[in-house]
């Protein structure tokens, strides 16, 4: 069993953060074992089929909190000392011009509500703010509360566009359906900065972080086709890291960066248990179901100049039971105009729960694709006043939540869940100093859930590490 100062659980970008700070600061004899046989986990690109050098992005695709994104200056730092053999990352704000599409009034102004959905935001955080015990209530309900109160103060119609943004944002961002999420945990959300969006796949981004380990640690000291299924910690000298094949390593830290979901579904045997600060919060781990549909066209037949097209989801005022093949409109999108960001004729559109479901589930045949374009053709329809429209020459979709690694895309507060400061402080503190956790899922701020908090979470656990090794960190 070789053994390492350090054994890196998962090859996404806090798993190589992680090693990185490590190797920067003189620990080099480390090891990142990844299950698949490639590293990057949830940030993914693809070619298209039909539009050449054109990448779809089917994890991360935006910078977010662009205010505070290492990953962002670090794209700026590059381009202004002239990349030094490292990938150039081109990106995009989209958040020019937007078209808000409603089943019956067409496209709405944003000046049509925009002051009532501040005015919803604010009122969520005077709520908890004066009445801390007020019970955590789902985004629905919490919309319904201020409605009731309020809704002699605009016209119903204002209501109903106001219900149907505030669903399609909680549900877009956390690929959660607004009655599950909470509000009390997601209305108060503050983001540091504005969205960018990277035009030439997210992946390059990972491939500049991975660059700055040096060859001979990349080819040596990253192992992939390495699954782990086993962490014995019952000798309180070395961790045992054991991969399904049979390898094994001893180590005298462990950093897991394993989506949390999979240590919930006890896919990790941990000897002689679980540890128990992360047993006790594990049962409240929540991963969303974001997913992208990307619909590929011969040529644009829609607006050029609009950067996104928000479609509101009819009739949010009434309880539906689940169908099984969701209907055009009951579902809100947004949609990304590839036209106006890449000048290629596709549109990207976002979905959540249940019908990112929907799509993994049905099967590869030629009405596949049939039964998605039936979803969107409708709202395309209603967008540009006609009913003839061109059909997609190839639709692609992401399959996270039938990934056996992850089960969903990422994080989301759950409505009546613990507070989630507090199951992330659990990870946050590991256990008994040498078994620590990273993962985009352990950031208790707002880049909680995103690329940019996976690397923080690899540069927080190092930095543990140096500290207790009596290293230094080294300076960017
Ligand atoms: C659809 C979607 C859209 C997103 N959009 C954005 C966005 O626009 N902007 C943004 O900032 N973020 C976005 N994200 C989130 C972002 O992609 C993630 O937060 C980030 O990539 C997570 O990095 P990580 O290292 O924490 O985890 P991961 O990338 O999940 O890495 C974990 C690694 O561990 C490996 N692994 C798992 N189990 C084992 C095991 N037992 N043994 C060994 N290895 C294992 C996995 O294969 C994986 O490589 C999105 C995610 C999804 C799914």
């Amino acid at each position: 069993m070789p053994h390492k100062k350090v054994v890196i659980i998962g090859g996404g970008m806090s798993g190589i953060k992680a090693a990185i700070d490590l190797y920067n600061a003189g620990i080099t004899n480390t090891v990142i074992l990844e299950s698949q046989s490639h590293l990057g986990g949830r940030l993914s690109t693809i070619l298209s089929e039909n539009h050449q050098g054109t990448t779809y992005d089917l994890g991360a695709s935006w910078f977010h909190d662009c205010l505070k994104n290492p990953l962002l200056d670090k794209v700026n730092r590059l381009k202004k000392a002239g990349n030094g053999g490292m990938e150039t990352i081109e990106y995009f704000y989209d958040d020019g011009k937007c078209v808000y599409l409603d089943k019956k009034l067409g496209n709405v102004e944003s000046s049509f509500f925009e002051s009532i959905l501040n005015e919803f935001f604010t009122f969520v955080v005077l709520s908890y703010t004066a009445n801390p015990e007020k019970p955590d209530l789902s985004v629905k309900d919490l919309t319904f509360e201020y409605l009731e109160k309020y809704k002699d103060t605009f016209s119903s119609e204002q209501g109903d566009v106001v219900i149907g943004v505030i669903r399609m944002w909680t549900e877009l961002w956390l690929g959660e359906s607004w009655e599950k999420v909470s509000g009390k945990y997601t209305c108060q959300d503050s983001h540091l900065g504005r969205n960018a969006f990277v035009k030439n796949g997210f992946q390059k981004v990972f491939v500049n972080e991975l660059r700055e380990l040096p060859r001979w640690y990349r080819d040596s000291s990253i192992k992939l086709n390495a699954h782990v299924d086993k962490i014995d910690y019952s000798n309180n000298k070395k961790i045992i890291v054991g991969i399904k094949d049979g390898r094994s390593y001893t180590c005298d830290y462990v950093i897991v960066t394993i989506p949390q979901t999979n240590l919930k579904n006890d896919k990790v045997k941990w000897i002689p248990e679980v540890p128990p600060p992360i047993k006790k919060v594990l049962p409240e781990v929540h991963f969303g179901s974001l997913g992208k549909v990307v619909l590929e066209f011969d040529e644009c037949f829609w607006p050029e100049n609009v950067h996104r097209f928000y479609v509101l989801a009819d009739d949010n005022r009434t309880d539906k039971s689940t169908t099984k093949d969701p209907k055009p409109w009951e579902y809100p999108s947004l949609l990304v105009n590839y036209q106006a960001v890449n000048n290629v004729p596709s549109l990207i559109a976002l979905t959540q729960k249940p019908l990112s479901e929907y799509i993994e589930s049905l099967p590869d045949s030629p009405s596949k694709d049939e039964k998605i374009w039936s979803i969107y053709k409708p709202m395309l329809s209603k967008l540009v006043g006609s009913d003839s429209i061109p059909i997609p020459k190839k639709i692609y979709h992401t399959t996270w939540n039938k990934h056996p690694l992850y089960g969903g895309s990422y994080g989301c507060p759950i409505v009546g869940a613990q507070d989630p400061s507090e199951v992330i402080d659990a990870f946050v503190n590991g256990y008994q100093g040498r078994i620590k956790f990273a993962g985009a899922e352990t950031m208790d701020d707002s880049s909680n859930g995103c690329a940019h908090g996976a690397w923080f979470s690899g540069q927080r656990e190092a930095a543990y590490i140096i500290a207790k090794e009596g290293k230094v960190s080294a300076k960017l």
